[in-house]
């Protein structure tokens, strides 16, 4: 291994054997040892605690006037599961063949790892860069977006955002948005023995889960730069007893938006396939919006684009094509909230993600290194 592999490799297997779990979410241990590891390189570092336990950790190094640059990753890992179905254990940080294994190896402490290693680098160069780059290894991601959230009301100052995320060295440009609506069915209920007494509002759920396979085989026909825009019914929740007509019956959606489409128009679309369900059913909705997470673009002409490209064109050897990613991620806030061009980009497999055996390799690491340094040379020149 390679003195700047050595370097990577022990910070992810050191994170990945603090276990950082979200939920219940606990990164002030992981943000400790990333600000250790930030103060050693000579940057000015320190945590930002935003509730018992929970911090983002912060970085800043200032070389004059110049552009601002923002690292972002996330210290936060989903839950490691039923342990019994690893085959290590997953907080070991075992490095074996190549590869560091655990639970956030890839999903994100990889990422953070090689951020990092890039800032290492540079610090080993004696920073050749001029302006303002922040590194944020925040919390929260997982589940509620807290430390980007913190982040941006503290007014970061930055003109492009690159966020570290699994993305197999890939560059992504945009990515999908989310709704998730709650429609609730309510009938009238009665003795199941005199059934026609009462509405069933499960006869009415049932008809309008049909519709709304019909409608994601349609979404599934539209091709898009970030993928198919898909609906899918992923809870329904009702009756009581055996022997009563179900009086209530709520269907919990899961709705992908592409950068293309319009998400009040989505909504709409939705909501007319449960008022005509309604209709016939003799049933009332109740509609709620329970959550929209937009989705997010940044041009391809922008500055932060182009020297992604070019830099993992450097690093890699070959012409790199853009992406777009299917699922949601910290992007949006940055791009919707704060404004700032931002692609997602780092080592790592999406597949390995949440997933039991989670590893990330140690070779990609190190190159996913490489190119954010790159990135932070091209565009703090
Ligand atoms: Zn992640």
């Amino acid at each position: 291994m390679s003195e700047y592999e050595e370097y990577i490799t022990k910070i992810t297997s050191d994170l990945v054997k603090i276990n950082s779990e979200n939920p219940p979410g606990r990164e002030k241990e992981a943000a400790e040892y990333v600000v250790e590891r930030l103060k050693e390189l000579g940057v000015h570092a320190w945590i930002d605690e935003f509730a018992e336990k929970r911090a983002n950790a912060m970085g800043v190094i200032e070389r004059g006037e110049g552009a601002g640059l923002l690292f972002v990753s996330h210290l936060d890992t989903v839950p490691a599961g039923n342990k019994e179905l690893w085959s290590v254990p997953p907080f070991s940080g075992l490095i074996k063949d190549g590869k560091i294994f655990g639970r956030g190896a890839a999903d994100d402490k990889g990422c953070v790892a090689a951020m990092l290693g890039a800032l290492k680098m540079l610090a080993d160069e004696d920073w050749p860069i001029r302006g303002r780059l922040i590194f944020a290894a925040v919390g929260d991601e997982e589940v509620g977006s807290g430390g980007i959230k913190r982040l941006i009301s503290q007014g970061v100052r930055a003109d492009y955002a690159v966020v570290g995320e699994p993305t197999k060295l890939n560059i992504y440009s945009a990515h999908n948005g989310g709704i998730n609506f709650s429609v609730k069915f309510l009938g009238k209920s009665a003795h199941a023995s005199q059934p026609f007494q009462g509405i069933n509002a499960i006869y009415a759920a049932s008809d309008f889960a049909l519709k709304i396979e019909k409608l994601a085989i349609r979404l599934r026909k539209k091709r898009t730069f970030t993928g198919s825009p898909s609906i899918s019914l992923t809870i329904i929740k009702g009756g009581v007893k055996s022997n009563i007509i179900p009086d209530s019956c709520e269907s919990i959606l899961d709705r992908r938006i592409t950068p293309e489409e319009d998400p009040d128009k989505v909504i709409e679309t939705v909501r007319k396939i449960a008022e005509k369900v309604a209709k016939t059913r003799r049933v009332k909705i109740e509609f709620k919006v329970m959550r929209v997470i937009p989705p997010a673009e940044t041009d391809r002409k922008s500055e932060i684009v182009q020297a992604a490209l070019k830099a993992a064109s450097k690093v890699l050897g070959k012409k790199i094509r853009l992406k777009g990613l299917r699922a949601t991620c910290d992007m949006t806030f940055l791009v919707n909230e704060a404004h700032i061009p931002t692609i997602i980009f780092g080592p790592g497999d999406l597949k390995q993600c949440h997933a039991v055996d989670e590893w990330v390799s140690i070779e990609e690491l190190r190159k996913g290194a490489e190119i954010y340094k790159e990135i932070a040379v091209e565009i703090l020149k």
